[in-house]
């Protein structure tokens, strides 16, 4: 209604998710897209694909210099991946929190990489770090088309915004 205009495009805040190959190859696609069922987002974008070198050099731009980035080309190349876009209220801070700690050594239990994994080159789990970083990737991993605008039954029990 009315009341809640002003607030729309903070409760449709986006963020991009992806299964990282480890995480299809161990068949966690399930799980993880239940965790962010469960918390109350709503998926507007999904697909499987083989990423190729350019378009990942592009996401992981930041770390081109640093010592790990040949082998993590090599890792996210290694398969397919599962990539989602996800909205709603603080949806960027929240999944950074389900997703855990980049190193799964410090990661919580109860996080997705704090459940599922040990070892920082095999962290099952993309989230973006923050919305303008959540905008820019959404941009580089999506075609506009491909987000869909709809419905959820269940919105105004899930916020009021
Ligand atoms: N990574 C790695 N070794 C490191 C640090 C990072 O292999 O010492 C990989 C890991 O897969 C991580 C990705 O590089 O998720 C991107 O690193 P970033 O610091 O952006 O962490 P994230 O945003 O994924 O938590």
């Amino acid at each position: 209604g009315q009341r809640g205009k002003s607030s729309l495009p903070h409760a449709r805040e986006r963020t991009l998710i992806a299964v990282k190959p480890d995480g299809v190859q161990r068949r966690l696609i399930g799980q993880i897209i239940q965790r962010f069922e469960q918390r109350g987002f709503k998926l507007v974008g999904m697909k499987m694909l083989q990423v190729s070198e350019d378009l990942l050099s592009q996401h992981y731009s930041e770390l081109r210099a640093k010592p790990f980035y040949p082998s993590l080309l090599y890792y996210m190349t290694s398969g397919p991946v599962v990539v989602m876009v996800w909205e709603g209220h603080n949806v960027v801070q929240t999944s950074r929190t389900m997703v855990g700690t980049t190193n799964p050594t410090e990661a919580q239990p109860g996080t997705v990489r704090g459940d599922f994994s040990t070892h920082v080159s095999r962290n099952v789990v993309h989230a973006s770090d923050s919305l303008e970083g959540a905008k820019r990737e959404i941009q580089l991993w999506f075609q506009g088309q491909e987000l869909l605008n709809w419905d959820c039954c269940d919105q105004k029990s899930i916020s009021e915004v």
